[in-house]
């Protein structure tokens, strides 16, 4: 049997580490069986789904040499590679399912299932699809189906269990009643992830699905979607989940999660793929130093850990400075350097800014090197140059964060009027939100224009500093957590 894997990322926010994490295991136990490693786009959520996301996603995997055989840059035997351009091809799937009676066309409304489910919830079951929609008369679907938006559900049994074969975990039992008559068709006429997964892995001959145990109370509804199409279901390994040090989920409110983050930091890409397989699995001889090259020959399901890998910089750190001192002579290191930070696109970028205020080159470093900053050390008397107190420094940098967390458009312009908009929300002047904002992005008072600084340091390296400068001030405890939350909410915009 030849290999097939695939990582299935849906392009709807920064490139996560998560993504490279399935990534790098799906490469590995491909490459390992001489196999291929497949990139799908999952871009059903038309709605969140943007072609930003996928190309920085493309990008970042190929910044970290996760380097895959088809794709929708690469095309393929198996393409399109992007589930909006397979749009085409769903109907007829589920048409399949209707005529054989495993699915049927539901009308409901969303008040009646917000009803629904309030009621169930009520009574203490689990919120779930009653079945209204199952038994219509069939001339009653008819004359509906030609007049009224609808979507498509599966049947799904209400006794027994499902078992699902799990490579590393064995059999996991799930019992029926927990499994919703889950839409595999919405109104809109595109497919929902449940389905198009199932007919994507099944099209392209996936053989190993390799993905995040999030994904363990879905498997049900794809167990009995491979049963209903008569194929053969692909062995399924759910990898246990990246943790914050709390071990909460791997979540970017605690860490920063974009891979663009760890390449702007000046992580090298070997480091972050080591540490990214040492989080999940082990050297045969326990070595927590090796290359992908390494990690691919030494491959082995069996060596993949379940207990819960936490994702922890300081680590990535150390194992990020032995390869930089292990492995990079002068030369390499100067050469890394250079296309990191000191290559002709960053410094275009940056030379506009600076140059009025610079007489010769040794006026740029102490102007500008915030620009190539980590985390500044920040001199906590200057945040309350103004006079504020420090809780209203913390709301504002909080607020800040909040914002800019819906901001999709990272530019100049964009980032100005956000906060022309959130001091007008505040009500208060534009000076007394920037001079904490500067403060935590450039590090100290003097500093080229903070917008077009910002939009070079980009959201993540923004984020990560704005919240560092939050965790210096004292942090925000769980109970103003709550209050910021309320008074955010009730802000105008
Ligand atoms: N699109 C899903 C995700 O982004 C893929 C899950 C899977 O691998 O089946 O997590």
């Amino acid at each position: 049997m030849k290999v097939r894997t695939r990582v299935a990322p849906s392009p709807t926010g920064d490139p996560h580490v998560g993504t490279a994490y399935m990534a790098l295991f799906s490469l590995c136990f491909a490459r390992q069986h001489g196999g291929q490693f497949v990139l799908r786009i999952e871009d059903t959520d038309v709605a969140r789904s943007t072609p930003e996301s996928e190309q920085k996603i493309l990008e970042s995997l190929r910044w970290l040499g996760l380097d895959w055989d088809e794709g929708p840059d690469k095309g393929g035997p198996y393409g399109p590679y992007r589930q909006s351009e397979r749009k085409p091809m769903y109907a007829g799937y589920v048409q399949t399912l209707v005529d054989a009676g495993h699915a049927f066309p539901c009308f409901c409304t969303t008040e009646r299932l917000d009803e629904m489910r309030r009621e169930q919830m009520q009574r203490g079951e689990t919120a779930r699809y009653d079945g209204h929609c199952m038994h219509l008369p069939g001339a009653e679907v008819a004359s509906r189906l030609a007049n009224e938006a609808h979507v498509v559900r599966m049947k799904v049994p209400t006794q027994g269990t499902c078992v699902v074969q799990d490579r590393l975990r064995g059999e996991i039992e799930i019992d029926w009643a927990q499994i919703d008559m889950q839409v595999l068709l919405k109104a809109d006429g595109n497919p929902t992830y449940h389905l198009a997964v199932v007919v994507d892995d099944h099209l392209m001959e996936i053989t190993h699905i390799i993905r995040g145990e999030e994904w363990i109370n879905s498997a049900p509804k794809h167990v009995l979607l491979y049963q209903y199409f008569g194929w053969d279901m692909p062995e399924i390994i759910h990898m246990p989940l990246l943790r914050n040090p709390d071990k909460s989920k791997l979540s970017k409110r605690k860490n920063p999660t974009s891979i663009t983050f760890y390449e702007r930091m000046g992580f090298l890409p070997e480091a972050v793929i080591n540490y990214l397989g040492m989080l999940g699995w082990s050297m045969p001889d326990g070595e927590e130093k090796f290359t992908l090259a390494q990690m691919i020959e030494q491959f082995d399901l069996n060596r993949i850990s379940l207990g819960a890998p936490v994702f922890d910089i300081a680590k990535l750190k150390w194992l990020n400075g032995r390869w930089l001192r292990e492995d990079l002579d002068a030369a390499a290191f100067a050469d890394k350097l250079v296309a990191w930070a000191y290559n002709r696109k960053n410094l275009l970028q940056v030379i506009p800014l600076i140059r009025e205020r610079v007489d010769v080159f040794s006026d740029l470093a102490p102007l500008a090197s915030f620009l190539l900053e980590g985390m500044p050390a920040y001199d906590e008397s200057a945040f309350n140059a103004r006079g504020a107190s420090l809780d209203e420094i913390k709301r504002l940098l909080q607020f800040v964060v909040w914002r800019t967390e819906a901001l999709h458009d990272w530019q100049r312009d964009p980032l100005n009027q956000l906060f022309v908009d959130l001091a007008a929300a505040l009500d208060i002047k534009i000076r007394d939100l920037l001079g904490p904002v500067f403060v935590a992005i450039a590090g100290k008072p003097v500093a080229p224009p903070l917008f077009d600084s910002m939009a070079i340091l980009g959201p993540d390296m923004c984020r990560a500093r704005l919240r560092h400068a939050l965790e210096v001030l004292g942090g925000v405890s769980k109970k103003q957590l709550k209050k910021l939350e309320k008074d955010y909410a009730l802000l105008p915009g």
